[in-house]
């Protein structure tokens, strides 16, 4: 069994939704995950906070205005026999959204508004499927995908999908929502919809989880800043990992880790050309050139802390890392000195009350505005020149910290974010020079 999962991209208009159910309909029976329409969240997310915010009735009749112009057009463009249906469908999520708005009542509020996208999307484009004569069942994924600190599935409400698809057709569901630990909706964060398809894949224990996009699977280097990436055409997951983890925003970062577990691959595949081979993500070891790929992760927030109690003390770090744990801060790299550490942390929105505890064990310092950058390759420490060579790579950029050392796969630059692209060029020109696969 497959489970496939179209973005926003790949259903953005009635002409790539038909281009989807040609890809179907070539792959066969399987379980269908999408996104919203490209652009709905984004407008969904204006909405919700125009309303938390008060008194924009304007703004939110304005985004609901074209966000009703972009989905009945689409439900022109698609059907024919099943156009009242659909439309009413658009109506009737639009009207959930502008009485959420208007009687905004915070946080579940905001959920219910950002799940519409997904609800929508998935009820025309299982209509368009119904039209063409496909057998296929809409599911929702609230009922079976839950949320929260650890997301899971429920396998036994599952089985309906297993079935839709034993029988030939096409359970489609909605990638990004859930239920929360409230049972009320909720979703898994933006770009989530890779997670839901990863997660329902590992729990089906499918064949592959295929994530259809509008790139030719993952390239070697971030291709919204640097010029002549070329597509990798196999990778291990924890290549894959760390580069979703480091900001290769083609996977969430997420996404890997359930299909490791169970050993499901991973294809990436370009809805736009289904027929260019995309990168195959497994857990076969993957020979080939020395560099795999690179990838940056913004918005990264750095402490340090310096004390002279470090010196020559244990139980220092435990307290530092209790302080980050006891807000739930995930901390992604770590240099020490004899008297400082520094950390970086990707969420600064505990950092207030991090910094306030943190300044009884020393001087603290933060900085925002730095980026990560992750050069994913056969990095084994052993082998005499690695690091010099990515050094020179880096160039003339300032680098802030360097975590090299704790992964043979991968080492980590943090820089201002403004030297975040030239970084990312440098290191392309350096190391990746002549490797197109
Ligand atoms: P979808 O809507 O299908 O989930 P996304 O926009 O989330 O698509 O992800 C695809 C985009 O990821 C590509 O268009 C590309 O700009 C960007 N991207 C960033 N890094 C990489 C990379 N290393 N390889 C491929 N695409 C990347
Ligand atoms: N529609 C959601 C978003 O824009 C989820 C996704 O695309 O994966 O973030
Ligand atoms: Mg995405």
């Amino acid at each position: 069994m497959k489970v496939l999962k179209f973005g926003g991209t790949s259903v953005g208009s009635a002409a790539h939704m038909r281009r989807v159910a040609d890809i179907l309909v070539r792959e066969g029976a399987g379980v269908v995950v999408l996104s919203a329409m490209s652009g709905t969240t984004d407008a969904l997310q204006r909405i919700a906070s125009f309303a938390s915010a008060g008194g924009c009735d304007r703004e939110v009749a304005l985004l609901l205005a074209g966000l009703k112009r972009k989905y009945m057009r689409c439900v022109e463009e698609l059907l024919v026999g099943r156009r009242e249906e659909a439309s009413r469908a658009v109506e009737c999520a639009l009207a959930r959204v502008a009485s959420q708005a208007a009687s905004y009542a915070g946080e579940v509020s905001q959920r219910v508004i950002i799940a519409q996208g997904e609800l929508l999307t998935t009820a025309l484009f299982t209509l368009y499927l119904r039209e063409r004569g496909c057998r296929a069942e809409l599911l929702h994924a609230p009922a079976f995908v839950h949320g929260g600190e650890e997301a899971r599935v429920d396998a036994v409400r599952l089985r309906s999908l297993a079935e839709v698809v034993a029988d030939g057709g096409y359970a489609v569901t909605q990638g990004f929502i859930c239920s929360g630990p409230d049972g009320m909706i909720d979703n898994l964060g933006r770009g989530g919809s890779d997670y839901s398809a990863a997660l329902i894949g590992a729990a089906l224990g499918a064949d592959e989880v295929q994530i259809w996009t509008d790139i030719d699977g993952m390239h070697n280097n971030d291709p919204r800043y640097v010029e002549g990436t070329f597509p990798i055409r196999r990778m291990h997951f924890d290549e894959a990992a760390e580069l979703a983890y480091f900001g290769a925003k083609i996977l969430h970062p997420s996404t890997i880790q359930p299909c490791r577990e169970r050993g499901i691959p991973v294809l990436l595949k370009n809805s736009m050309a289904p027929d260019a081979p995309g990168t195959l993500i497994s857990g076969e070891e993957v020979g080939g050139p020395r560099y795999r790929a690179v990838a940056a992760k913004d918005g990264i927030t750095v402490v340090r802390i310096c004390s002279a109690r470090m010196l020559m003390a244990y139980g220092f770090l435990r307290r530092v890392f209790e302080i980050f744990e006891r807000y739930r801060t995930p901390i992604d790299m770590i240099a020490t000195s004899e008297v400082a550490v520094s950390l970086t942390v990707d969420s600064d929105c505990r950092l207030t009350e991090i910094a306030a505890e943190l300044a009884l064990l020393g001087t603290v310092e933060v900085e925002t505005g730095n980026s990560i950058v992750c050069l994913v390759g056969e990095l084994e420490h052993a082998r005499q020149g690695r690091a010099r060579e990515v050094m020179e790579a880096a160039g003339d950029v300032p680098l802030k910290m360097i975590s090299y050392g704790a992964s043979r796969r991968s080492i980590a630059l943090l820089t201002d974010t403004r030297y975040r692209t030239r970084l990312l060029r440098n290191l392309n020109e350096k190391l990746f020079a002549g490797y197109a696969e």
